[in-house]
């Protein structure tokens, strides 16, 4: 629709849903935008057409399987009665699948409230409206919402000297033992779906290196893993809060970028993302690594500080052409936050969800490890803090985590797995 002059404004996430009347086909991934455009009703109709063409659609059967349709819901106040174009649309008041993102796209409450009370006129649904989120095109999209997900288990591998739990321990790319140590993750009873690979530690007060010497670290790895057909199925995500970092990883075959300044500490990176057109992961943090420990004073709490600061940096992704099926949130455990923020984060993890503008996105939370677990436990040594990080990851699960960071492949997923079995049901 962009190559064809049509400005998307913005849009709703994508929903998955049975399909309706005909019901003995594959379910449908449904989604609504607002464009603006000089095209009037019918040229717009005939854009559309042609694209839906384009993109192979041919006609089969009434309301059967087709790769896309696209559909003119509204245009402006117009009514149109014709035997090609009718609009409003004239099946959209029965259809939940068209009035919820609808309601995502309106800018003004009022018409929101308009189509929210369409919604209240249909029957109760049965099935959850779940979004969707592709981490790739070679692997399922990440589902959010439904009540039975499965929690996504996402193995740190930190290629650094210096991080604060497992710096040094990863030979940079030694096929010798990166390979088998990746087989043994997929071998998992709960194998990982995301391999979450750094460069740069973010632990507080983390020198910074150079962005070539990151890549430098980062590359050799993604190559090596995106190669192998065995790890076709393990999505790879970067973590980095550079610009160059990220292109040239999603250059060299990585998914997803894992900002944890959200696009705070390079103004191209969300640009960027939007231009590479892959999916991300904006942490909430505030200031640098450096600074972050003293930016502590959330005036509103903890939980509607992290939800405003969130929010504001999911309108500036969307701002520069980040689909919102595009993003996953964290709230940003151990960055910028005291002992006692990070545990309320935990404990009110539901809240932060349910806010207002945040309802529906996919949520990862990183707890593995992190000082606030050693703080309350006693234990001084990171990579001993398996047991306090189990407890932090069940809460995760049990709060509605979509996807956990971790470090302990082995021990952590079955921790999830077990959450899995008492609150995804
Ligand atoms: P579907 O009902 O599943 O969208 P089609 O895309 O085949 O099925 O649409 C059938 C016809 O409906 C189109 O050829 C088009 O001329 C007509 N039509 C009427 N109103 C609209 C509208 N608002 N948007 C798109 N097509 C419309
Ligand atoms: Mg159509």
């Amino acid at each position: 629709m962009r190559d064809r002059g049509l400005k998307i404004l913005r849009t709703s996430a994508l929903y998955e849903t049975k399909a309706m009347y005909l019901e003995d086909q594959q379910s449908f991934i449904n989604g609504a935008c607002e464009v603006e455009t000089s095209l009037g009703p019918f040229e717009l109709l005939d854009q559309l057409k042609e694209i839906e063409k384009n993109l192979g659609r041919e006609k089969t059967i009434e309301n059967g399987p087709r790769t896309i349709d696209l559909d003119i819901l509204l245009y402006d106040n117009k009514i149109v009665e014709d035997e090609r174009l009718s609009v409003p649309h004239k099946r959209m008041r029965e259809r939940e699948f068209v009035l919820r993102p609808l309601c995502e796209t309106m800018p003004m409450p009022s018409s929101i409230a308009t189509f929210q009370d369409l919604l209240d006129t249909l029957p109760p649904s049965t099935e959850v409206l779940s979004p969707l989120t592709p981490l790739s095109s070679r692997l399922d999209p990440v589902s959010s919402q439904n009540p039975g997900r499965p929690t996504h288990v996402m193995a740190i591998l930190n290629l650094t000297p210096d991080s604060f739990s497992d710096g040094g321990l990863h030979p940079i790319a030694d096929p010798g033992l990166l390979i088998p140590t990746l087989q043994s993750y997929l071998n998992q009873p709960n194998p990982i779906s995301i391999l979450d690979v750094g460069g740069q530690s973010t632990r507080p007060h983390a020198p910074q290196i150079p962005p070539e010497e990151e890549l430098s670290r980062i590359l050799p790895t993604i190559k090596l893993v995106r190669s192998d057909p065995l790890f076709h199925k393990l999505a790879i995500s970067v973590d980095t809060y550079r610009t160059s970092v990220a292109a040239a990883a999603i250059e060299a075959g990585a998914d997803l970028i894992n900002d944890v300044s959200a696009g705070q500490m390079d103004p191209e990176m969300l640009p960027t993302i939007a231009r590479l057109g892959c999916t991300c992961i904006l942490m909430h943090m505030r200031g640098t690594p450096e600074t972050m420990n003293k930016l502590t004073d959330y005036p509103e709490g903890v939980i509607n500080g992290v939800g405003k600061e969130l929010l504001a940096r999911v309108r500036e992704a969307e701002a520069v052409g980040i689909r919102r099926w595009r993003i996953m949130l964290d709230p940003g455990i151990g960055f910028a936050k005291t002992q006692a923020q990070n545990l309320e984060l935990l404990r009110r993890f539901p809240e932060l969800r349910d806010i207002e503008g945040l309802r529906g996105f996919p949520w990862v939370i990183g707890a593995s490890r992190k000082g606030f677990i050693g703080k309350i436990t006693g234990v001084e040594e990171a990579s001993e803090r398996k047991w306090g990080t189990a407890a932090a990851i069940t809460a995760a699960v049990q709060g509605g985590a979509d996807v956990v960071r971790i470090h302990d492949v082995g021990e952590m997923g079955q921790v999830v797995k077990m959450a899995d079995a008492i609150w995804r049901v």
